[in-house]
């Protein structure tokens, strides 16, 4: 396939020759500089449709290329490696070994959603890069973000007592996080908070460290929105070609 643009070639593909003279002719330098032949025979066809079936990847289909997400980028604005237009590009194309070089980077989107408001194809930048990060850690490129880990431990809680308890969630927050609860900042955040609340409340939160309260009869909707989930992530893994997750085969 012919090349579509600079950033596909590889700078390893790239040869220069400081000294070379051809039928007389001095052509050094810049002048003698090619492009060594690569082909490409590991499309992933499948792979927009990939995206496509997680949350936010829905409109991928849409760009046009127009370049105005990656124009708009707070990301991109301090690291130009940081390109959405090239990796829906790439995505689109089905070229995964492209896409998997920036594996590192593309969980950055701070989801400020400038490319969303400048997008004219109603793209949704913003969800197509949460859905390649979400897609890069399902099909085990990337560990799981540590955004990733926190939405588990919420969901975890929600789903054990159908409410949150702050103290807890950031304890389990930081357990999975190898993170330790005595940071200066952390301390010193709790510090101002225990100064300023009053004391009723204090208490509650004490009480609710301690006893873990449930909402009352949760056990039905907890059963629904399992299920659900269960439904949802057996879809997402499908759509994949990902075997079923371990607790879905018993
Ligand atoms: S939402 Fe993400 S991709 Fe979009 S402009 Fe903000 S940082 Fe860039
Ligand atoms: S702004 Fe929209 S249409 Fe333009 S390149 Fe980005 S996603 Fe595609």
């Amino acid at each position: 396939m012919p090349i579509h643009e600079q950033s596909l070639i590889r700078p390893e593909n790239l040869v220069r020759q400081d000294k070379l003279t051809i039928d007389g002719v001095d052509v050094s330098g810049d002048w003698s500089t090619f492009i060594e032949t690569r082909v490409v025979t590991d499309y992933n066809e499948a792979m927009q449709d990939e995206i496509a079936a997680l949350p936010g990847g829905e409109y991928i289909h849409r760009c046009w290329q127009c370049g105005s997400c990656t124009n708009s980028c707070t990301v991109n604005a301090i690291n130009p490696d940081f390109n959405p237009r090239y990796w829906i590009y790439l995505i689109r194309l089905g070229m995964e070994e492209e896409l998997l070089r920036d594996k590192d980077i593309i969980w950055q989107c701070v989801s400020c959603n400038k490319c969303t408001y400048a997008c004219p194809r109603d793209v949704v930048p913003e969800g197509v890069m949460k859905a390649t990060a979400h897609w890069l850690e399902l099909k085990g490129h990337t560990r799981p973000s540590t955004a990733t880990v926190f939405d588990e431990v919420f969901s975890d809680q929600v789903f054990a007592t159908g409410r949150i308890e702050e103290g807890r969630l950031m304890r389990g927050f930081f357990a999975r996080t190898g993170q330790s609860l005595t940071q200066e900042w952390l301390v010193g955040m709790i510090r101002g908070l225990v100064s300023r609340l009053p004391v009723g409340l204090l208490m509650r939160l004490g009480l609710a460290a301690v006893l873990h309260p449930r909402t009352g009869g949760w056990g039905r909707t907890r059963q629904a929105i399992a299920d659900y989930v269960a439904e949802q992530d057996a879809s997402r893994r499908t759509a994949l070609h990902l075997p079923p997750a371990p607790e879905a085969r018993r």
